[in-house]
């Protein structure tokens, strides 16, 4: 057997990110630390989180006066954020910077006067979240399908944006969709799918071709994880989404020569490096890794955790 290893995989900037902002608020102003919706979707960092004393919550109300709230790297609707101030909570705000600039684009087509069709997943913690921005101005299109039915009354103008995680193929069919019906129809200034879900995509459709399956590390709430399965599948290439190398099913791979190999944007990499020693271990598979694209960037930690952070130095050296 031969493992076909992508790369880039797994964390991305804004996952390693808020990963870093939840541990260094644990270790600064101690456990429990609260969260707001798991901090990024899987299952492996949720768990180990738990272990160290974060609390992870569905609403506010469960966080006890002068707690510690981290909102996670989906981003939050402002609502949430006033409810949070007006009950004194303190609030470490680790949604993705790419995340962000999507509420502000929100932002700014709603002052505008747009009507915006936000292209993404119903019930996703982020289109939650950028929907609140606007909610009387957001329509959310889900599929192409919806693209073509979607209602608009009245003279409105209109504008678009999307998930960041979103598969690109599905995301450019809807928009050329909205396109075609309406033809004034004004784009966000730059790609709302991220760089991170653009490169994972791009990554498996080259190497999953060259494989007679594919193995997407990833839990099954993860969207752009789900995306990377989705894709190989679509190729012809049989794919499953698994949470760790536990949940192989060896009748997978029975016969099979060459194994592709990624993870999803909150996968870690331990969790990949289980699943190439348990190839190596049980079919003697050699590997090999395929870079398609290098990535370098990196996001900076919360102002508020680099308070925190500053201030209990202060104090230890005091
Ligand atoms: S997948 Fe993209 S938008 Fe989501 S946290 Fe990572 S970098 Fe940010």
């Amino acid at each position: 057997m031969h493992i076909i290893l992508a790369r880039p995989r797994g964390f991305c900037a804004g996952v390693n990110m808020a990963i870093e902002a939840l541990e260094q608020t644990i270790q600064t102003v101690g456990a429990p630390v609260y969260v707001y919706h798991e901090i990024v979707h899987n299952k492996h960092v949720v768990d180990r989180f738990k272990e160290r004393g974060a609390v992870f919550v569905d609403s506010l109300a469960e966080v006890p006066a002068g707690g510690t709230v981290v909102f996670s790297a989906h981003g939050v609707p402002p609502s949430l954020r006033e409810d949070a101030s007006a009950r004194d909570l303190t609030i470490v705000d680790a949604t993705c910077p790419l995340v962000s600039k999507v509420h502000s684009e929100a932002i700014r087509f709603a002052r505008q006067g747009h009507t915006i069709l936000l292209i993404g997943h119903e019930g996703h913690d982020e289109i939650i979240g950028t929907m609140g921005e606007a909610p009387e101005r957001m329509v959310l299109v889900q599929s192409e399908e919806e693209a073509a039915t979607v209602a608009v009354t009245g003279d409105v103008s209109l504008a678009f944006l999307s998930q960041t995680t979103l598969s690109v193929d599905d995301a450019n069919r809807i928009v050329a969709r909205l396109k075609q019906r309406f033809p004034a129809i004004v784009a966000p200034p730059s790609e709302d799918i991220c760089y991170a879900t653009q490169n994972r995509q791009e990554a498996v459709r080259r190497i999953a071709p060259e494989a007679d399956v594919a193995l997407v590390i990833g839990s099954q709430n993860s969207s752009n994880s789900m995306r990377l399965r989705e894709i190989a599948d679509e190729l012809g290439v049989p794919a499953y989404l698994i949470d760790s190398a536990a949940e192989i099913d060896t009748a997978w791979l029975e016969g099979k020569e060459s194994v592709a190999l990624t993870a999803g944007a909150s996968a870690p990499e331990e969790l990949v490096q289980d699943c190439v020693r348990f190839l190596v271990d049980r079919f003697g598979a050699t590997v090999e890794e395929r870079t398609v694209r290098d990535e370098a960037m990196h996001f900076q930690l919360p102002a508020t955790v680099r308070r925190m952070v500053a201030d209990a130095r202060l104090r230890a050296t005091a």
